[in-house]
C-alpha cells in the first residue's frame, strides 16, 4: 500500500482559510496518512494540528514555510520536523513578523493616497485581526470592499509590482532561513522551485547555494506541475544530490487540493525526504 502524504499545507494562522483541526479533518477525509502543516512564517497552528492528527490516527509533521531573499528574488523555504520551541527559530520568525507588519502598514499608506481607499484602508483590519499578515489578506479585503473582482485582480490592479500599492520587501537571506530550520532540528526544503522567475542557470546556482548552506530537499511533486517542470526538477534534485518532497500547497477548499504524494511515485533516483524525518509523538 502507498502512503498518501502531503508535506505542504496552510491554515488560517497564515493565509489559509481553515483552522488546523479542520485542515486535519479534511485531510483525513481525503485519506491523507502523513500531513505537514507549513504556515507562512509561523508555527502557531502546529499544536492544534498535531492534537487533531493524533486523534485521527494520522502521522503529523511539524512544519513552517519561511520567506527568504536570494538575489532580489523572494524564496519560500519549507522546514519539516522543526521544534517550534527552538529559540533561534522563534527569533527568526519574530523578525519576519515585524517585517511583514511594517510592510503591510506601508502598503496601507500608499493605498490611502488613492481616492478609492481614502476612507477605507483595507490594511487596518488585516493588521488588527491577522497574526501573520500577508498581501493575500490585503487582496481579500480589497475584494470584500468591492474594489477588485478576485484576489488575483486585486494583485493585478493594486498590489502587484508596478501597482500603486506595491511595496518591495527585502527578506532575510536564504542561509539564515536554512540555519533557523536546522537549529530547530528540521530539514530545509526549497518550495516550488519551478515557480520562481529564474533561468535554468540561476536555478542551478540556487540549488548549489541551498545545498552548501545545509538545504536537504527540493519540492519535486506538486499539483498542476507540467511534465516538463517535473522532469526538470527531478533532474536538478539528482544533480545536486538533494532529496525530494511533495505537497499540495493547500490554502482553501474550492481551490484545487490534490493530496499528492504517493511517495513511491517520486521520480526515479530521487530520495524521499520523508525517509529522513523522524516520527514525532
Ligand atoms: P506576501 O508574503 O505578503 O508577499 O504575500 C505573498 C502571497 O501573495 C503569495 O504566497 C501569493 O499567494 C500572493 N501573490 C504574490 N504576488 C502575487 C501576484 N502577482 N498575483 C497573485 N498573487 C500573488
Ligand atoms: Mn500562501
Ligand atoms: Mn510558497
Ligand atoms: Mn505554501
Amino acid at each position: 500500500m502507498f502512503d498518501l502524504i502531503d508535506l505542504h499545507t496552510h491554515s488560517h494562522h497564515s493565509d489559509g482559510t481553515l483552522a488546523p483541526a479542520q485542515l486535519v479533518a479534511l485531510a483525513a477525509q481525503r485519506h491523507v496518512q502523513v500531513l505537514a502543516l507549513t504556515d507562512h512564517d509561523t508555527t502557531a497552528g502546529l499544536a492544534e494540528a498535531a492534537a487533531a492528527a493524533r486523534d485521527a490516527g494520522m502521522r503529523f509533521i511539524s512544519g513552517v514555510e519561511i520567506t527568504a531573499g536570494w538575489r532580489g528574488q523572494e524564496l519560500h523555504i519549507v522546514g519539516l520536523g522543526v521544534d517550534q520551541e527552538n529559540p533561534a527559530l522563534k527569533n527568526h520568525l519574530a523578525h519576519l513578523l515585524q517585517l511583514r507588519r511594517s510592510r503591510i502598514a506601508a502598503i496601507g499608506e500608499r493605498l490611502r493616497r488613492n481616492s478609492s481607499f481614502r476612507d477605507a484602508d483595507p490594511t487596518a483590519a488585516v493588521l488588527a485581526s491577522t497574526a501573520v499578515p500577508t498581501r493575500t489578506h490585503v487582496a481579500r479585503a480589497i475584494v470584500a470592499q468591492g474594489l477588485a473582482k478576485s484576489t488575483q485582480d486585486a494583485f493585478d490592479r493594486w498590489l502587484g509590482r508596478g501597482c500603486k500599492g506595491h511595496v518591495p520587501q527585502e527578506w532575510p537571506d536564504l542561509a539564515s532561513a536554512v540555519a533557523a530550520i536546522r537549529a530547530a532540528g528540521g530539514h530545509a526544503v526549497l518550495a516550488h522551485p519551478h515557480r520562481y522567475k529564474l533561468s535554468s542557470g540561476a536555478l542551478g546556482n540556487l540549488c548549489t547555494e541551498f545545498k552548501d548552506c545545509g538545504g536537504s530537499a527540493l519540492e519535486v511533486s506538486l499539483p498542476a506541475m507540467s511534465p516538463n517542470d517535473a522532469a526538470r526538477l527531478a533532474r536538478l534534485a539528482r544533480q545536486h544530490a538533494l532529496a525530494g518532497s511533495a505537497g499540495s500547497d493547500f490554502h482553501e477548499p474550492g481551490l484545487a487540493w490534490r493530496p499528492l504524494g504517493r511517495f513511491a511515485k517520486l521520480p526515479d533516483g530521487v530520495e524521499p525526504l520523508l525517509a529522513r524525518l523522524q516520527d514525532q509523538p
